[in-house]
């Protein structure tokens, strides 16, 4: 987190409390410009659409790569203001995590663990997209035709597969483990006693992302990355390579502390499963 990005961001919001303020148009613009300067994204988007409720049943946000566009989804105003504010914030912060995983994606020269986890999230839905658009602007020439449409049909299922996995996936549940945490830390100085409930539910969604995915079985916990890797080497129908896969995670997991196993989604005791469900029940008791 930068510290200006974050001092501007927080100034804003805390103005919005002040006044008893909800979110407008004007604040989604002025963070997500914010945010654009100071890491960088201006390459990333070229449009910012925003939908009422109505229009767009089901669906919060959504970023496309391809079109290089955020579309935001305002929830509806018959809510507490506090809750509509940190609703569309979550959105807010959400995409632009995307917004900065595809920039990894397309500038790291060399795979790291981060960005092979991430592609592999984004490949299906940005290869759907993109034959999508050719198709569109008659971009395919009659010999290539029936292989593109094959492609298609096999891009189509596997976007399927992926989105099914959405507890699993890296990319959201570090899209949603950053966003609460920096949320966290932007309702810091919100000193509204009626809000202090509502916070600590905040704090909450944080640790319940932190485990999402994660399984216990018997005496075992099942790992989001490792279930994600069989789920897909299974429909690719590779299942052969999982046990390269699993010891690569293995060996990238060995000297990582328990926040970056979590974080990615990688192996974690049973022990250390059991302390942060205790740590969600103190929450939910309080
Ligand atoms: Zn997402």
């Amino acid at each position: 987190m930068k510290k200006i990005e974050y001092i501007r961001i927080k100034r804003i919001l805390e103005n919005y409390f002040k006044y008893d303020k909800y979110i407008d148009e004007q604040f989604i613009y002025e963070m997500i410009e914010i945010i654009v300067k100071s890491r960088k994204f201006n390459s990333m988007i070229n449009n910012v659409n925003i939908f009422n409720r109505c229009q767009e049943e089901g669906i919060s946000g959504f970023y496309s790569p391809i079109d290089k566009e955020i579309n935001i989804v305002l929830p509806d105003k018959n809510i507490e203001l506090f809750d509509y504010n940190t609703t569309i914030l979550h959105i807010l912060l959400h995409e632009l995590e995307h917004v900065g995983q595809h920039k990894k994606c397309i500038e790291s020269k060399n795979d790291t663990l981060e960005t092979s986890l991430l592609s592999t999230c984004f490949k299906p839905n940005n290869y759907n997209e993109m034959i999508k658009k050719r198709l569109q602007n008659n971009d395919i020439n009659k010999d290539e035709y029936f292989s593109v449409i094959e492609k298609l049909k096999f891009y189509e299922m596997y976007s399927k597969i992926i989105n099914e996995c959405y507890e699993l996936l890296p990319s959201e549940r570090q899209a949603e483990i950053n966003s609460f945490s920096y949320m966290i830390e932007l309702l810091k100085n919100i000193k509204n006693v009626q809000y202090e409930d509502k916070i600590e539910k905040i704090k909450l969604n944080y640790l319940v992302r932190k485990v999402m995915g994660y399984k216990k079985q018997d005496d075992k916990v099942l790992s989001p990355t490792y279930e994600l890797y069989r789920i897909i080497l299974d429909f690719i129908k590779q299942p052969q390579l999982l046990k390269k896969y699993y010891e690569t995670f293995d060996l990238a997991s060995r000297n990582m502390s328990l926040e970056e196993r979590l974080y990615y989604g990688l192996n974690i005791s049973c022990d250390e499963y059991d302390k942060q469900q205790l740590e969600i029940g103190k929450l939910l008791i309080k």
